[in-house]
């Protein structure tokens, strides 16, 4: 079993992309990391590899892997977005306004969002990464 990265590449390519070096090395460190990153700490870890590149062209290619519907690009409340993999299992978010808690959800909360969407506006909605903004059980004790 090839690893995740080595399988997107091979995807990537099959479909006539071009990979190149921050391109696979954008890729590997996103399918390597445990955790939401932002482009600042994508550009770090290259860096650390010695990848020369800008994080303007760390940016352009998460637009690249968002468009080819691999990559999502969430606001979760961190003060930039974040991007991860969306991969085989698409969880999102609850994040909490007052505590910054963020809860972890499965992708099947929007099945009926998803079907009223297409059923009233004929909309294929694309939810593969989201936050959804409030307040967490304990925060609304304490109002
Ligand atoms: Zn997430
Ligand atoms: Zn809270």
């Amino acid at each position: 079993m090839p690893r995740l990265s080595e399988q997107i590449v091979k995807q990537l390519r099959a479909d006539g992309y071009r990979i190149t070096t921050p391109r696979r090395w954008v890729i590997k460190t996103l399918c390597e990391s445990d955790r939401h990153l932002t482009v600042e700490q994508i550009h770090e870890c290259l860096e650390e590899a010695d990848i020369r590149v800008d994080e303007a062209t760390v940016y352009r290619t998460l637009q690249w892997l968002k468009e080819c519907n691999y990559v999502a690009q969430t606001d979760i409340g961190q003060g930039a977005y974040v991007y991860c993999l969306i991969g085989d299992h698409p969880h999102h978010h609850l994040v909490c306004l007052k505590c910054n808690k963020s809860i972890q959800v499965d992708n099947d909360v929007f099945d009926s969002l998803r079907r009223d969407l297409m059923a009233q506006h004929k909309f294929k909605a694309r939810i593969d990464h989201f936050a959804i903004f409030g307040l967490c059980e304990e925060c609304q004790d304490k109002d």
